[in-house]
């Protein structure tokens, strides 16, 4: 598969109505019996958290799984592929999801990955300023632990797909199952150095320490507060969108076939 080659400097791509994709995504997640929160509102925009409990009757424990995306809004795949995940409804009868399907709505209609002032909100977890992330952190705080987080990303400096894994207690890594299952709908970056770390078949596994960085991404915090394991996903922007949606879907179908669960997140 080729690469577009018209991200030069940026992102170049499709852009999206983000208003239209949320319309559609709450609607198709409530038709599917999703409960619908929103925890953020300004300018017309809504800040969507969604729940879905597990089936009723499933007699096995299941994963309590945490999916965002739409934090850059020039990476239109993450809310695009939320969207296609809800709609195709093919989860583990046994998972409760928490999906986030855009954390930076008012980006998407400027094409650009800050928000409306142009600041990073990936940046602005550690001592929140902006307002949506004050009010996302307040919500996280209402929830329970994750026994997994998935945060959904684009690239468009990236010869294809990679993720970063947190793992700090060593769980069984669901790294390679996740670049396996992507490899087969989109091309893996095979670069051994990815955002300058690094990397090897498209796996990053950085060794962080939160403590020592001031402008954490949602990643830090989550990892930090809220789960033991998680993966940040980057669908290469220089490709097809349908490619990188595809890619997305991919990967959070691989990582909710091998959630761990932990049974002590409560
Ligand atoms: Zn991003």
């Amino acid at each position: 598969m080729e690469r577009l080659g018209k991200n030069h400097g940026g992102y170049h791509g499709e852009m999206i109505d983000i208003r239209a994709v949320l319309r559609d995504v709450e609607r198709s997640a409530q038709l599917h019996g999703w409960a619908s929160e929103c925890f953020h509102e300004s300018n017309g925009f809504k800040w969507l958290a969604l729940h879905r409990k597990p089936e009723a009757g499933s007699k096995e424990p299941g994963a309590r799984i945490y999916i965002s995306t739409g934090i850059h809004g020039d990476e239109p795949a993450g809310p695009l592929a939320a969207l296609k995940l809800v709609h195709e409804n093919r989860w583990p009868k046994n998972a409760e999801i928490f999906l986030l399907p855009c954390l930076n709505p008012a980006g998407f209609t400027l094409n650009r990955r800050g928000n409306s002032d142009g600041i990073d909100l990936n940046r602005d977890y550690r001592n929140p300023q902006t307002a949506e992330i004050r009010a996302h952190i307040a919500w996280l705080e209402r929830q329970p632990n994750f026994d997994l987080y998935l945060c959904l990303h684009e690239d468009w400096e990236s010869h294809g797909f990679y993720l970063y894994e947190q793992n700090p207690d060593s769980k069984p890594s669901l790294a390679e199952q996740i670049v396996e299952a992507v490899q087969k709908v989109c091309p893996i970056d095979p670069s051994d150095n990815i955002e300058g770390r690094p990397a090897k078949n498209g796996i990053i596994r950085p060794n962080i320490r939160p403590h020592e960085r001031p402008d954490w991404p949602e990643a830090f915090y989550l990892i930090s507060q809220k789960s033991r394991q998680g993966y940040t996903l980057e669908a290469p922007s220089d490709f097809p969108l349908a490619t990188r949606i595809n890619a997305l879907m991919a990967g959070v179908n691989a990582a909710l076939a091998g959630a761990p669960i932990s049974g002590s997140a409560c």
